[in-house]
């Protein structure tokens, strides 16, 4: 079942890049395996799933070393400065940077570490109350401040957009998202490389990918609904 579930995933992401004339292999597909046992994550690797998404840090650190395989990790999730220090050396791209404090933590901790950690900034870009990021019009003070940290790459943005039955209603955030990056592009910022743009979930990733989505986060969509209650 997640066999055929991702396969159909990775053929809609190849049929999304042909109606807007993209190259699919500028579209990575991130496997989101939160609240799902090792098990499944093994299934999707056999699938050919090589990056795979996780919102909890103890969950995140657990999968990462109990799976031997080599994966891209990604934390997606809201992330709290104390448990910054326990994701820092492990390789993965943070996609939910939401504050400047949680910036200077993780530059704190990578140099510490003595890495550099790559990230996204995470836009709110529906301007939604129940969720964490950067207002769009707060992003490019906020950038130019987090560009100044040494052990901190910033390589693009990422944003949840909000919850409809309809992909379509979210074309216009995606849009603005791209327009975003564009922008933040044309500054030359040192320290900033605008090359990854994370939107896109299971009801709308082919939406973001049209707009222009490079990583696009699919969870229901490969592994089935999620239960909380387990
Ligand atoms: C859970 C989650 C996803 C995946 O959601 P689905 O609708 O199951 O595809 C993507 N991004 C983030 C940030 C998430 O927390």
């Amino acid at each position: 079942m997640i066999r055929d579930n991702f396969h159909e995933v990775k053929n809609n992401i190849e049929q999304a890049c042909k109606r807007c004339g993209r190259n699919p292999e500028e579209v990575t597909l991130i496997a989101v395996s939160k609240t799902k046992p090792i098990s499944m994550i093994e299934e999707a690797i056999l699938a050919g799933a090589s990056h795979f998404g996780e919102n909890k840090v103890q969950e995140l650190c657990e999968k990462i070393e109990n799976i031997k395989n080599p994966l891209h990790w990604h934390m997606i999730g809201h992330l709290q400065r104390n448990k910054v220090k326990y994701i820092i050396n492990k390789g993965l791209l943070i996609h939910s940077v939401d504050s400047l404090s949680l910036a200077e933590q993780i530059n704190k901790d990578a140099e510490k570490a003595g890495v550099k950690q790559d990230i996204l900034i995470e836009i709110n870009i529906g301007d939604e109350e129940s969720k964490y990021g950067f207002r769009s019009d707060e992003v490019m003070s906020n950038i130019t401040k987090i560009a100044e940290y040494k052990s901190i790459c910033i390589k693009g943005l990422m944003c949840v957009a909000p919850f409809t039955e309809n992909a379509e209603e979210n074309r216009i955030y995606f849009r603005k998202m791209r327009q975003l990056y564009v922008d933040i592009n044309d500054k030359n910022i040192d320290n900033v490389n605008m090359n990854m743009l994370s939107m896109g979930m299971t009801g709308d990733y082919e939406v973001a990918i049209e707009e222009g989505a490079t990583l696009v986060r699919v969870g229901t969509g490969i592994f089935g609904e999620r239960n909380y209650n387990l």
